[in-house]
């Protein structure tokens, strides 16, 4: 049964909520996650430790302390600075909204146990204040945006810390908030009763989370995989990227417009399951395993320099130019006011301008409304004539 305490946990509940014998099947195997896992590790130290002080949890001397030590972790990075700043300033800013100083507590673990076997997490932020309930978590990974709404990590933090604190506090209302730094900022889910959250855990949850400690439940192939233990060999997922084969056998000579759409979203989960397997299959054949007809070979190199201040300086003695040498180049918009601070940007906003973005391929739940009589890339160069 121990082992259901990390097969069941609120960051993977994405995927065994929506493929439920996935949590066992991945239970026993090693933990993959690499270096972005041990950054938002340091990035979260930093914003809990930026959050104590704010919150003058600590003295500015421990604080001192504490932040020069993580600061020389060699993982660290200027970036972590402004992401944790911002994340700080959001809690500030919900915790000042609010008419009464609330209850705040940070790096929380908290317990649904009640709807699912051993399931535990640990909620970055929470904060009760009249009436309601926040629970806010701050990635600092910048893989694909997680809105908030309909998330159901962050929906299992404010069930758990729910259970711990109704006694104490009361929770009418919830709000989750998740803050993506690198990632599009800000995601706020709908003001909700908590009422409606414990409906979700009842109806939804208690019985996808009993077939997932059970093993149990039928495999489900869908965004979650990608972060799937065995994304790569994985059954399930094989069958259905496979299934596509099926599409070869459409009768007519060209395929409808129809079908185009059916195959694109059939084929969503494809090039990434693809590159799944190549990276496998080459880790596979480092380990000295067989994958039938493919073998590991060594890539194409880059020369470097084995010092480049000496070469850069025997260029010079040779009568190069430093201009050859060095390039002068302007930095780009958006590094520039991540450089200097909104603040600092805000008399060039004149100079600026957002020309419509490149037409782009979106699936029909994209929230961006449809465009549709834009001449195509290849009209607009004038080799084809604009129907209108
Ligand atoms: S790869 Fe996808 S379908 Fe297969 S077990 Fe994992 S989550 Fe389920």
């Amino acid at each position: 049964v121990n082992a259901a305490h990390a097969v069941l946990g609120a960051s993977s509940a994405q995927r065994w909520l929506n493929c439920p014998p996935s949590a066992q099947l991945t239970a026993d195997l090693p933990d993959t996650a690499g270096q972005a896992a041990a950054e938002g590790t340091l990035a979260h130290a930093i914003s809990e430790l930026k959050l104590r002080k704010a919150l003058g949890l600590i003295s500015p001397q421990a604080f001192g302390k504490a932040a020069k030590k993580l600061r020389a972790d060699p993982l660290y990075a200027a970036e972590m600075e402004h992401a944790t700043d911002g994340y700080v300033d959001l809690v500030n800013e919900i915790a000042l909204g609010l008419p009464t100083a609330p209850y705040i507590a940070l790096e929380q673990r908290v317990e649904f146990s009640r709807w699912v076997p051993e399931g535990f997490g640990t909620a970055d932020c929470i904060i009760i204040g009249d009436g309601v309930l926040h629970v806010i978590d701050f990635k600092y990974g910048k893989g694909v945006p997680v809105p908030a709404e309909g998330n159901p990590q962050i929906m299992l933090y404010a069930l758990g810390a729910y259970l711990r604190y109704q006694f104490i506090y009361d929770i009418q209302r919830v709000r989750m908030t998740i803050f993506q730094p690198r990632n599009g900022g800000r995601s706020d889910a709908e003001d909700r009763p908590i009422a409606d959250l414990l409906e979700w855990a009842e109806g939804y949850v208690a019985p996808r989370a009993a077939l997932a400690a059970e093993g149990k439940g039928d495999f489900a192939v869908g965004a979650w995989c990608r972060f799937c233990k065995v994304r790569s060999t994985c059954q399930a997922r094989s069958d259905y990227n496979l299934e596509l084969e099926g599409f070869q056998k459409a009768l007519p000579p060209l395929i409808t417009d129809d079908k185009v759409g059916e195959i694109l979203r059939r084929a969503l989960d494809l090039k990434s399951w693809v590159s799944d397997l190549e990276e496998y299959a080459l880790s596979a054949l480092l380990a000295g395993k067989k994958i039938a007809g493919w073998k590991a070979v060594e890539g194409r190199a880059v020369r470097a320099w084995t010092d480049q201040e000496k070469a850069f300086a025997a260029a010079k003695d040779a009568g190069i130019d430093e201009a050859i040498l060095y390039k002068r180049v302007p930095v780009t918009l958006a590094a520039l006011e991540k450089d200097i601070g909104k603040k600092a940007f805000a008399p060039l906003a004149p100079y600026v301008t957002v020309p419509p973005g490149k037409p782009a391929l979106a699936q029909e739940s994209d929230r961006r409304p449809a465009i549709a009589n834009r001449p195509t890339a290849q009209e607009d160069f004038g080799d084809a004539p604009i129907n209108g």
